[in-house]
């Protein structure tokens, strides 16, 4: 942005739309007319696509009955492998690499169970005391189901200012004891990325394995797995990959692996032409397939194949390129239009170390949060004092980040957020 003081008015943000080459895939969504939408980093928005594509489906149902399975244009027996073809791209695998099955809570425990071997000294699992509740819910409960005690075995390493977690500090807790490290790509909160590639290489110097979750990566910024060399991966595709709620998720798993019997087997572990051999030996999948448990939720991944047919078509690289640009202007307007309010912008500022939300904290964040819903904002709060705003590419504006802006200001400078309590609600 330049310094010039038109660089913060109105027109501004609406000339940054006219030349935006990816504003006309707003109209693909639906978008609610009077309201802000800024919440597409933890259930983004219903594409005309993706309800397409899941009338469709059920229209398979109601033409095919159980011949649906192998019959129609998205044959449900072969539905998961072919998103994970789609997804791909989005995660820097190849397609046999990836797979969309689960969620993500159930898919980090089909890869922790799978590739979590303790050995001799090798015992423990590295995290981070950052990470989403689910994610650690899961370590612990994998321990604990092989016979380590939690509080020993799961080390988190700890972030020096409550929001960022230091590369040199996870790098300093590989020690010869771990076996296995699990980390976010984006950090819930802060949205600080983490260096997968640098991270990947100096867990494989010490013989750990090392997989990500990538919630709030996918979709949102480019990733190279394959090429970095990642052990495994697991993700939601309900947050920027627009999937709809409670969608299937998404895993990863490097070639390297394959042949590694799935930890937590089932039918859909299967090779597909043995599958319906019906023996009780399995004979696994020779690919992330492999990694599946039982039948697909069809209709819960039926959205996906309309919302990924836009990524696809727009490419990631487009979608990061302009998903920067939108949550730079919205901190240049922070920075410049809320100086005076105590919000403190605590997200990475440097573009290569942050993702596609920005991350502010005020005491009174969570009323804050009340009174910009009242005012047709739709942000994130995320207890006990954070507020969550994401543009995203394929939907918002430059308009509608001057106009949050704007509106914030004046909750502000009116202190209109007093008349809410300051408590979060049951989903927040
Ligand atoms: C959204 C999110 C989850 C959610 O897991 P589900 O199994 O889909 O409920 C887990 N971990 C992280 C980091 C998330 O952002």
């Amino acid at each position: 942005m330049g310094n010039s003081d038109n660089a913060y008015t109105r027109e501004y943000a609406v000339n940054l739309d006219k030349l935006d080459e990816l504003a006309p895939y707003r109209q693909e969504f639906y978008v609610k007319e009077g309201s802000i939408y800024f919440d597409g980093n933890s259930l983004g928005l219903l594409s005309k696509r993706a309800e397409q594509t899941l009338l469709r489906l059920l229209d398979s149902w109601k033409h095919f009955g159980i011949d649906g399975w192998t019959q129609g244009e998205n044959p449900w027996f072969y539905l998961s492998e072919s998103l994970g073809k789609s997804l791909a791209p989005l995660v820097g695998g190849s397609p046999e690499e990836v797979i969309a099955t689960g969620s993500t809570t159930v898919n980090l425990h089909q890869l922790v169970s799978t590739f979590y071997n303790p050995e001799g000294k090798k015992t423990k699992i590295l995290a981070d005391e950052l990470n989403f509740p689910s994610d650690i819910y899961a370590l612990k409960s994998q321990l604990t189901l092989k016979g380590y005690d939690p509080s020993e075995h799961l080390i988190e390493v700890k972030s020096f200012d409550g929001h960022t977690l230091n590369e040199e500090d996870i790098i300093n807790e590989m020690k010869e004891d771990i076996a296995l490290i699990v980390l976010p790509s984006v950090l819930y909160r802060s949205g600080q990325i983490l260096d997968m590639k640098r991270l990947t290489a100096e867990a494989h110097k010490r013989n750990i394995l090392i997989g990500f979750d990538l919630c709030h990566s996918v979709g949102s910024i480019p990733h190279h797995l394959s090429d970095w060399d990642v052990d495994f991966a697991f993700w939601c595709n309900y947050k920027h990959l627009n999937g709809g709620p409670g969608g299937v998720g998404g895993l990863f798993v490097n070639k390297k692996h394959f042949g590694q019997h799935p930890g937590l087997a089932g039918w859909f572990s299967s090779r597909k032409d043995k599958q319906f051999d019906m023996d009780h030996t399995l004979t696994p999948a020779e690919d992330a397939s492999a990694f599946q448990v039982g039948t697909p939720h069809v209709l819960s991944l039926a959205p996906l194949i309309g919302s990924l047919s836009i990524f696809e078509e727009v490419g990631m690289e487009k979608i990061r390129a302009k998903s920067l640009k939108l949550t730079q202007y919205l901190m240049d307007l922070i920075e410049h239009e809320l100086a005076d309010y105590e919000l403190t912008i605590q997200n990475p500022k440097e573009d290569h170390c942050r993702g596609g939300h920005i991350y502010l904290e005020h005491p009174e964040a969570a009323r804050i949060c009340k009174a910009l819903k009242e005012e047709k904002i739709i942000p994130d709060y995320r207890t006990p004092n954070g507020i969550r705003l994401a543009p995203v590419a394929l939907y918002n504006t430059f308009e509608e980040v001057w106009d949050c802006v704007q509106i914030l200001k004046t909750i502000m400078k009116e202190e209109r957020y007093l008349k809410f309590k300051n408590e979060r609600e049951v989903v927040a």
